[in-house]
């Protein structure tokens, strides 16, 4: 199928630290999966890690070069899709200003994601104002690719949430839609953005190896949380990782009764390993003190490495090429440009704002 058939999908990752479990479950494996399906553009949103890290350029820049390393290592084919950098995108920026008109600030604040992030990252109250834009932004860095499919980790659902009150405003303002027409119908009754659908992968949210945060949940995993395991962690590193990791905090003893509900190293067999018989079994051993944390774990610790050792494979590949890696970013950057372009063009047009009736060049190289 030719590329212009295909619907577009948009979606990608922060470069506040490398990729992990929770992004492999959480979207990184689909994204694998649609790569052949769907036309996919991959951000990496180098501008919003600013929003927490604006005193750290030096790691944001490495951490861009680890994500797209990642990236290909868990198999996202450059030639297939179009991995880019939000920086280099202002059609994004601009897409940002315009349509922070479009969501009252109540509105954004009321943003749950928001306040989880502000919790359990300690960001306290001295976060500054653009990371309030972050939200905001992420409208713009989906709409300006108008895409059909948007597969994200839950945490991401208010965002997109606000994402399609964007558009729905933008189409009922800008474009003459009434505000009773239905999503599905709005871009053939001639609205310009699309009211997206969120694509969640097979775990919502994969919790991490470090206990349960401020309010007494198990935490996410998380780049910022120190409570990840890598993608790119070696085989001795994941068993260092998951033999220290947080269980059950009552049970000191293989001999003790266990709890396996909210417990990650079960969450985790859950997610990761095929033999659902093995698992009822130990389960159920476990709640009854016969089986020790420390066998479960050893099974674990298998697991997961059968899982990463393609993509240790893949890594080997590219790991000391960065130059083929920025290479990947450049071209993928050039091709987006040219999306979101037409995007902020026809913006701009329902907006009654062409005056000059000139298309903007974005070169690259
Ligand atoms: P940060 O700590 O900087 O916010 P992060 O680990 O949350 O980093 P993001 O770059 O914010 O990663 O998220 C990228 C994508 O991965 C999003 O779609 C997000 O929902 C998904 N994701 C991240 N962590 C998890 C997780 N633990 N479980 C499921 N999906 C996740
Ligand atoms: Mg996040």
């Amino acid at each position: 199928m030719a590329t212009e058939q295909k619907q577009r999908l948009l979606t990608g990752d922060t470069p506040t630290g490398k990729l992990h479990l929770g992004h492999w479950v959480g979207s990184l494996e689909n994204r694998i999966a649609m790569q052949d399906i769907y036309d996919c553009y991959f951000i990496i949103a180098n501008v919003h890690a600013f929003t927490t890290r604006a005193d750290r350029p030096q790691e944001i820049r490495q951490s861009v070069l680890d994500i797209m390393l990642d990236y290909l290592s868990a198999g996202i084919d450059p030639t297939k899709s179009t991995v880019f950098l939000q920086s280099e995108i202002p059609a994004i920026a601009e897409l940002t200003f315009l349509f922070s008109m479009l969501l009252p600030y109540p509105r954004v604040m009321r943003n749950p994601t928001i306040k989880d992030e502000i919790r359990d990252k300690d960001l306290g109250d001295s976060y500054p104002f653009g990371f309030l834009l972050y939200a905001v932004g992420q409208t713009a860095d989906i709409l300006a690719f108008r895409p059909e499919v948007v597969p994200v980790g839950e945490d991401q659902i208010p965002h997109l949430e606000m994402a399609r009150e964007v558009a729905r405003r933008f189409n009922h303002l800008y474009c003459g839609i009434s505000s009773h027409t239905p999503d599905h119908e709005q871009l053939t009754a001639g609205g310009l953005l699309p009211i997206i659908q969120p694509v969640i992968g097979r775990v919502r949210r994969l919790v991490g190896t470090g206990g349960p945060g401020a309010n007494g949940q198990l935490l996410k995993m998380s780049k910022s949380l120190n409570n990840a395991i890598l993608l790119s962690d070696d085989a001795d590193t994941v068993r260092k990782k998951i033999m220290s990791m947080y269980t059950d905090p009552n049970r000191l003893h293989p001999t003790d009764k266990g709890t396996v509900e909210n417990n990650p190293l079960w969450i985790y067999h859950d997610t990761f390993n095929p033999d659902k018989a093995w698992i009822e079994e130990a389960k159920d051993r476990y709640r009854n003190g016969k089986i020790g944390d420390v066998e479960c774990k050893k099974r674990l610790i298998e697991v997961i490495n059968a899982l990463l050792e393609p993509m240790r494979e893949r890594r080997k590949q590219f790991e000391n090429h960065q130059d083929y890696l920025i290479n990947v970013l450049e071209e993928g950057t050039a091709k987006a440009n040219e999306v979101a372009e037409v995007t902020l063009g026809l913006v701009k047009k329902a907006m009654q704002q062409d005056f000059f009736n000139k298309k903007r060049h974005v070169t690259f190289g």
